[in-house]
């Protein structure tokens, strides 16, 4: 006799997939992601323009970001069924609007775990803002057409706005090298590839402006932030330049 408090599993309640009108049919374990397959469970045959039912057309497939689970991204695919008309020609998909707003890459609980994500890291987490124009326009090392902005929310700042200084790339480098998307797409497919020798420029001038800027770091905070930055900055400068560390001089 089963025991009365379990049920059979079932991947679509414990993803909470019930709650957006999905069933998984299929699930694909890479390194860095999960890849659920699924189904609409509603059908949607019925005519929205004059009431005739549909026949099953072929099916296109949706993706979607879906809350990680795990802590690991997790993609959601779902298969969508396209209905013609038998009476006027009209043709429409399955309705997925409980999964997401239409035309979103978002699934409305990756949504929800976002801004909930947002509230749980409010004193914790510095967020930036970047537009992908500011990112282009400084991978390429060229001359910036106009002074780009970047917004940035710190703990315990209001949201501000900053100037998108070229130096910025180390760090853009840096999440395009070793960041981990929760949602959306990975990192390398959002931040341009940007080349050794850029980063190097870029480390270089970073580290000639210290001076002036460590005059005014008065604050303790302030030359903790001084420390971390140039060790930070002599940790990337290995990396860039992939040398060993200098071995130590015997005693
Ligand atoms: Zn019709």
């Amino acid at each position: 006799m089963p025991d009365a408090t379990f049920v059979r599993p079932d991947l679509s309640t414990f993803c909470r997939l019930d709650e957006l009108g999905l069933e998984v049919t299929g699930q694909r374990l890479e390194r860095h992601r999960a890849v659920l397959a699924r189904r609409v469970v509603e059908p949607d045959r019925w005519c929205r323009r004059c009431g005739c039912e549909g026949a099953a057309r072929d099916t296109v497939v949706r993706r979607l970001s879906h809350e990680p689970l795990g802590w690991r991204p997790t993609i959601l695919e779902v298969t969508v069924r396209r209905y013609r008309c038998t009476g006027c020609g009209q043709v429409w998909r399955q309705d997925t609007t409980a999964a997401a707003e239409p035309r979103a890459k978002l699934s409305r609980r990756a949504l929800r775990w976002a801004l909930e994500a947002l509230v749980t890291w409010r004193g914790h987490v510095e967020v930036e803002y970047v537009a992908l124009d500011t990112l282009r326009q400084h991978s390429t090392g060229g001359a910036v057409e106009a002074p780009c902005v970047i917004a940035r929310v710190s703990p315990g700042e209001y949201l501000h706005l900053l100037p998108a200084t070229p130096h910025r790339i180390l760090g853009w480098s840096l999440v395009r090298r070793y960041g981990r998307s929760l949602i959306g797409p990975p990192a390398q497919k959002v931040i341009p590839s940007i080349s050794e020798e850029l980063n190097k420029i870029a480390l270089l001038h970073h580290v000639r402006d210290w001076p002036v800027w460590v005059r005014e770091m008065a604050t303790a905070g302030g030359q903790a932030y001084v420390v971390l930055s140039l060790c930070r900055t002599a940790v990337f400068w290995r990396l860039v330049n992939r040398c060993p560390r200098r071995p130590r001089p015997r005693s």
